[in-house]
């Protein structure tokens, strides 16, 4: 033997025999030869192989069996398991292998071992519900969870040589999975323990910081604390009773959480260490002991009755049973005071499974087996406390995420606010695509609603559905955004080019030459902005046949189209302003309403009041014509970019805000209908306007300044008669 074989045989013949020496006391001969075969095989499966660490691998099953045989109490088959729970995984030996040298039972739990190992990690690991009762599927026994539980804490307790994004990982997971289990199994003290180890490495700085500032206080308050208890057990002495005081500092984990959540530093928060009051008391005796205690405390120190916490009468799901309270103590400093049994106080920090490792008598294993199937039936029942369950999991590591999951339990990470959609879409582009609704949690729910971790989300699927353009306006992800616009743009194409055949088709039927001119004609005509607007809407059926030969027939001469545009203007309805209206109207351009130097052009003679725009010439400056002048389309078409808005405004500025509200039934390219239709009456001011989806339910809610009420009365009735639209209301204001 070398000298190094030397020292790694030392190491690990010592380490199992202080594993045997611990658990002398409540095993026999025939545990111990089980407890050794297994070790045996185990050193032979892990031959030769070290951990990262330099030890011998052997030495992480030894230290995981002594978590299980000591921290959590359990007997001489998960010890021997313990031992031997990576075997399977990590050699050649197999589950029967094992089944033959040793039991079924102990093959049975070291295969739900080997199957939770692959499950649980956070690429992959399951909804919350599914994970537990994959755990239950796997195991049907606790005792699978617990060794896994001892695994973890074992593989946390020595990951310093690990790379730092692995370290990152495991603690993150153990955050998310390990400490929340344990919690609920009750096993307080290794909860608290994998969830310091995991802050050391999420948040290395917060943690020693936390850690100094802990210490320090603790120093600072030491001889309060020891004044405080002196009294106290003073009096209870004289009270009669048998006790312990203890002073128990909060996890430097949970300061840190408290600190984040209410969003506090340090020094606000409370509570941050405790005297806790251990009765040695009778099992008959325990509540009125306790109550006892509590008293004698509250006759010597006034109790704050916001703060007294009942979990005696009314033990917590997870077994723990303690009487909380906060007293005022000298010198005005409040000190909680947790008040409890010797068998409340193991329960609480080491499990039920702890508490019985005293007991060698038949009814401590019976209550320990009730204990398992207690467990088992909460793990098994969904809704039992499964709020509180999954509260649990909702660790602020991850507050900028939120993780959702698949129907069958696959967990996806998306960035907080996201909705059902995002998740389609992460899910595959194209069931984003062809999502037509979606599910959470077994409720049919809008495309646009946020989901919140630990939802279940099912995305129903039509190939008839494609990408809609007001789906752009809630998702949240760049990924669903990409697609979609992709997918727009793609159909767009494709419809426009559709649309240009069919439109040359059609315009060949009437009659009409598809020239440039004859196109931008009907381009202005219809008032969009470009030729593919043209085609699109042709290819859409926006624009159709009966649309077309309206146009047709109109423009049989260009008169007969200037006609139809007088009528329809809403100033050619109103009565001709007095001469003392003109007075108070002056003239705007452009979007911000600029007022400009401007002459009215000879061609049309625009009077206040009437329809017009700007035209920027080069050698007179700018033009100002009525829209209905005929020089207008030639303009508008060919020198787009050279005209500009213009309205008559009042001078003295008394517009009048209105605002609508719009309700009807959403399709494609409602939403820029509506827009168009608003935007086009030149005598108003759009203030505000938003648009909200919700099953296919539209809402608009609008507010504009008008000018006058023809201006107003012209455009709902324009809206109203927009395709989908049920209702145009004036509204007081919005709700
Ligand atoms: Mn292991």
């Amino acid at each position: 033997m070398t000298a190094n074989e030397d020292r790694d045989y030392n190491l690990v013949e010592g380490a199992f025999q202080d594993l045997l020496n611990s658990i002398e006391y409540k095993t026999e001969e025939a545990d111990n030869q089980l407890i050794t075969r297994a070790f045996q095989l185990a050193k032979d499966a892990h031959k030769g192989v070290h951990r990262k660490s330099g030890e011998p691998y052997i030495t992480h099953p030894i230290a995981v069996a002594q978590i299980v045989a000591t921290e959590i109490g359990l007997g001489p088959s998960s010890i021997a398991t313990a031992l031997m729970h990576d075997v399977v995984e990590d050699s050649d030996y197999t589950l029967e292998d094992i089944e033959n040298m040793f039991n079924p039972n102990i093959a049975r739990l070291i295969d739900g071992l080997t199957k939770i190992s692959g499950v649980v990690s956070m690429e992959s690991s399951m909804q919350l519900e599914n994970y537990r009762k994959m755990l239950l599927t796997i195991s049907d026994d606790v005792r699978v969870i617990l060794i896994k539980l001892a695994d973890r804490l074992h593989n946390m307790r020595t990951m310093q040589g690990m790379p730092a994004h692995k370290q990152l990982k495991i603690a993150s997971e153990t955050l998310f999975i390990y400490a929340p289990l344990a919690h609920r199994l009750g096993l307080f003290r290794i909860k608290t323990e994998l969830e310091d180890i995991s802050l050391k490495y999420t948040e290395p700085e917060m943690f020693e910081d936390l850690s100094n500032k802990m210490e320090e206080l603790v120093n600072r308050d030491f001889e309060y604390l020891n004044k405080f208890t002196r009294t106290i057990s003073g009096e209870l002495k004289k009270a009669g009773l048998k006790f312990e005081v203890k002073k128990r500092t909060k996890s430097i984990f949970s300061i840190r959480r408290k600190m984040r959540n209410q969003q506090v530093t340090f020094d606000e928060v409370y509570d941050k260490y405790a005297i806790r009051i251990i009765l040695d008391s009778k099992l008959a005796n325990e509540k009125s002991d306790c109550w006892k205690a509590y008293s004698v405390v509250t006759e010597n120190y006034s109790p704050n009755p916001n703060r007294l916490r009942d979990w005696i009468s009314s033990p917590k799901s997870n077994g723990y049973e303690s009487l909380h309270s906060t007293v005022m103590g000298p010198e005005g400093h409040w000190v909680e005071v947790q008040i409890r049994t010797k068998r409340m106080d193991d329960i609480a920090e080491n499990g039920f499974a702890a508490h019985w490792k005293y007991k060698e008598d038949s009814s401590g294993s019976n209550q320990l087996d009730s204990w398992l199937r207690r467990i088992r039936e909460f793990l098994d029942n969904p809704d039992n406390d499964s709020e509180d369950f999954i509260d649990s999991f909702k660790m602020n590591l991850f507050s900028s995420e939120i993780f959702v999951f698949t129907p069958r339990g696959e967990m996806v990470t998306l960035p907080k606010g996201a909705t059902a959609l995002d998740f389609a879409f992460d899910v595959h582009s194209e069931v984003g695509a062809h999502c037509l609704g979606t599910k959470v949690n077994g409720k049919l729910v809008p495309l646009s609603s946020p989901l919140k971790s630990g939802d279940q989300i099912e995305v129903l699927t039509s190939m008839k559905q494609e990408p809609k353009e007001d789906w752009l306006s809630f998702v949240k992800t760049g990924k669903a955004k990409q697609r979609i616009r992709q997918s727009l743009k793609k159909e767009k194409q494709l419809i426009t080019g559709q649309g240009q055949m069919t439109l040359e088709r059609k315009l060949k039927v009437l009659k009409l030459k598809s020239t440039h001119s004859n196109i931008q004609k009907l381009v202005n005509y219809f008032g969009l902005k470009n030729p593919d607007e043209l085609f699109y809407k042709v290819g859409l059926g926006v624009i159709d046949n009966k649309k077309l030969r309206e146009y047709a027939r109109e423009t049989a001469g260009l008169v007969n189209y200037f006609k139809r545009r007088i009528v329809k203007s809403s100033y050619a309805k109103q009565k001709p302003l007095s001469n003392e209206a003109k007075k108070d109207l002056m003239l705007v351009f452009g979007t911000d309403e600029h007022e400009m130097e401007y002459t009215l052009a000879k061609c049309c003679n625009p009077i206040p009041g009437d329809r017009v725009f700007g035209f920027v010439t080069t050698a007179e400056g700018l033009k100002v014509h009525r829209d209905d002048c005929p020089n207008a389309v030639l303009l508008q078409s060919r020198f787009a970019n050279r005209t500009l808005k213009a309205k008559w405004i009042d001078k003295k500025g008394t517009f009048a805000t209105i605002n609508l509200l719009i309700e009807g039934m959403d399709r494609m390219g409602l939403v820029n209908d509506v827009t168009k239709v608003i935007s086009s009456e030149l005598s108003l001011n759009i203030k505000a306007i938003s648009f909200a989806v919700d099953d296919g339910l539209f809402t608009g809610q609008v507010t504009i300044e008008v000018a006058d009420k023809v201006a107003l009365t012209d455009t709902i009735t324009n809206i109203k008669q927009l395709e989908g639209i049920s209702t145009v209301s004036r509204v007081g204001k919005f709700d």
